[in-house]
């Protein structure tokens, strides 16, 4: 297989789009470090792909650490020698009004979608860099691009990857021949809505999942290999991927 002996860290894998990814990426080949708090889910996970033919390690991780981040990539880096693929996937959305004030739903965004990015990034890369390949997928998201009533903060969280997206490309292409593609997905079938303790907005996402069909994680898998799969020359900076029924 091409990607055979390859190594991948997902962050974020325990669920939705980083699971769906993580069993993409395993089936291509890749031995694929799954990253995320809930233990029992990554080592569920590592069985499926096992039973399915393929490779994976559980590797428990707090993106807000950047230790933890750090001690993931030493984990894979010590068993495998090598570091090709980060998908940066670990997020949250806890949706609210700003003058409903939930500072700590805030933080929560700014630590694990903007921070955590940051974190498994600046663990990611000294390997990459020593390697002189790789290829960063930054998850961002529609909400990155445009600004939406009740996601003030989560568009700020995504708008930000975006930008550090483009900017990593800038330097770390032409200098270390490691590719970056920033994911821009629409709205997607997973756990995500289901901490949204604004009961409006739980209700509004509900509402918005009963009239359209959603994405499957499987569908921006699909979307991360298709960059992936690019040729070398080639970095597909952004891949803007949405239901076909969402306005
Ligand atoms: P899920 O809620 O299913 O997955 C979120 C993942 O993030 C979980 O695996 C969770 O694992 C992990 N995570 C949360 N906090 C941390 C942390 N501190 N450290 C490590 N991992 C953490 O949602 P999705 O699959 O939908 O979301 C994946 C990404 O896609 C997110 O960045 C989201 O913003 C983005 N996105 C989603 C869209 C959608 O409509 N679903 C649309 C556009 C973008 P655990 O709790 O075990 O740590």
């Amino acid at each position: 297989m091409e990607y055979s002996g390859k190594v991948a860290l997902v962050t974020g894998a325990s669920s939705g789009i980083g699971a769906a990814t993580a069993r993409k990426l395993a089936a291509e080949g890749l031995i694929v470090g799954l990253a995320a708090r809930r233990a029992e889910r990554l080592e569920a996970l590592v069985a499926d792909i096992a039973r399915a033919g393929g490779r994976a390690v559980a590797l428990q991780t707090d993106v807000t650490d950047l230790g933890s981040c750090k001690a993931a990539v030493q984990t894979l880096v010590e068993q495998f020698g090598r570091l090709d693929v980060l998908v940066n996937n670990a997020g949250v959305m806890p949706l609210s009004d700003v003058d409903s004030l939930k500072v700590a739903e805030w933080q929560r965004m700014v630590d694990v979608n903007i921070s955590g990015v940051f974190n498994a990034t600046a663990a990611a890369l000294p390997q990459m860099i020593a390697q002189h390949s790789g290829h960063i997928f930054n998850m961002s998201s529609i909400a990155g691009r445009k600004v939406f009533k009740g996601l003030a903060v989560y568009c700020a969280t995504k708008a930000a990857i975006t930008a550090f997206s483009d900017g990593l490309r800038m330097e770390v292409g032409p200098k270390h021949a490691i590719r970056v593609t920033c994911i821009q997905p629409g709205a997607v079938k997973s756990e995500l809505y289901e901490q949204i303790t604004d009961a409006d907005y739980r209700k509004q996402m509900d509402d918005l999942a009963a009239s359209m069909t959603f994405l499957e994680g499987e569908d921006i898998a699909e979307s991360i290999l298709f960059a992936l799969k690019s040729p070398e020359r080639m970095d597909v900076a952004e891949l803007f991927v949405l239901p076909t029924e969402q306005g």
